[in-house]
């Protein structure tokens, strides 16, 4: 069969005209949404060369924090990420709805991945005594202990302690910023604190510590010193036990690093030291006997397992989480762009809780 110049020339067209479209598609679409991967420079669309670590923004969420979540990305997407589209990461213990996932992708050019977290790692185990779990959740709300009665809230604890770092969606990634939903960034980014933390040899960042509530925690002390114990290996020469207790550590002193910011590495997480640990407090019970927090949990691997020149308190980031902030002392670094007062800051001298 023969096929006429002017049919092949028609074809050539239609199949030139199709892989054109396409192109415009994925420069579109895409173009702006370009994978992650470690320390490659992102010069497209954005004018001038800009690094990009091997990091992500992860968020664990709702669907029913919509409001909340959309508010926390548009305020770091001005403040920092426009400039370098580091990822999201989306975890919820159910699926996102359309309309979760939809919204979401109209705040950012950046690539997003939205993730359910498996069951196993949201439940409270079989192995618990849900007897004594009731009795905690009924003693803390007598005590009117914030979430105290809550056994989702404790799930969400033991996750952020021990399982969020493991998620398929966070395997390709090495360092990340944890944002919760409506928490505030008051000054506009004039660096990137991935690129900080890699060149400074850092693994855990923060911006605000507190107290813990004591009631949350009783036992917990108690089992970190049998871990020292039992396992010194981990313990690391010059750590900052002094942020954690105030009597060489006989008992802790409840400090923490607020851990609803935090920039760190995973692999510190995925570690034999933490791996450990977190299994040996998990053995405990506490996460549902009590009510540990990953707060806690957090910090005191951080404060004993790494020497305290790898803790970074980043005194430059604003920030606010429910009615808690920490404003830099300083912005001449930040160029004015702060929308915070400096004397209104809690960060890590309040409650002399000092790394
Ligand atoms: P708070 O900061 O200690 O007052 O606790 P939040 O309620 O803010 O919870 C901490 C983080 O876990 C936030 O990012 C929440 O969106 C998330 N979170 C809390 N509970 C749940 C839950 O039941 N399901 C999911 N998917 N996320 C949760
Ligand atoms: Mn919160």
């Amino acid at each position: 069969m023969s096929i006429s110049f002017e049919t092949r020339r028609y074809v050539v067209f239609s199949i030139l005209s199709l892989l054109a479209l396409l192109y415009a598609t994925i420069l579109l679409r895409g173009g702006l949404r370009q994978s992650s991967s470690s320390g490659i420079p992102i010069s497209a669309q954005l004018g001038s060369t800009i690094r990009r670590e091997n990091a992500t923004l992860v968020i664990l969420a709702r669907n029913s924090d919509l409001k909340g979540v959309i508010s926390s990305m548009r305020n770091l997407e001005r403040r920092f990420n426009h400039r370098y589209q580091y990822p999201w990461v989306f975890l919820n213990d159910e699926e996102f709805t359309n309309e979760f996932k939809g919204l979401v992708l109209l705040e950012t050019n950046a690539p997003v991945h939205f993730g359910s977290i498996p069951k196993e790692q949201w439940v409270q185990p079989a192995w618990i005594d849900e007897g004594k779990a009731e009795e905690s959740r009924h003693r803390l709300k007598e005590q009117n202990i914030i979430y105290g009665d809550s056994s989702s809230y404790r799930n969400m604890c033991r996750f952020n302690s021990g399982y969020f770092f493991h998620h398929p969606l966070l395997q390709q990634f090495k360092y990340y910023w944890r944002i919760e939903p409506d928490v505030k960034y008051f000054c506009d980014m004039s660096y990137d604190p991935f690129q900080y933390m890699i060149q400074n040899n850092q693994t855990y960042g923060f911006t605000i510590t507190l107290f813990e509530t004591p009631e949350t925690v009783t036992t917990l002390w108690d089992s970190v010193k049998e871990f020292m114990t039992k396992y010194p290996q981990y313990i690391a020469n010059d750590n900052a036990l002094e942020f954690i207790s105030s009597n060489g550590g006989k008992t802790y002193n409840m400090c923490h690093f607020w851990s609803n910011f935090e920039i760190a590495d995973m692999d510190f997480w995925r570690s034999d030291a933490y791996q450990t640990f977190f299994e040996f407090l998990d053995a405990k019970g506490g996460f549902y006997y009590e009510r540990w927090g990953d707060a806690p949990v957090h910090s005191i691997a951080a404060a004993l397992f790494l020497p305290k020149h790898r803790l970074h308190f980043f005194q430059d980031i604003g920030y606010q989480h429910a009615s808690y902030q920490h404003c830099p002392s300083s912005d001449e670094s930040l160029g004015n762009s702060c929308s915070c007062h400096r004397w209104n800051t809690i960060g890590k001298f309040l409650y002399l809780c000092n790394p």
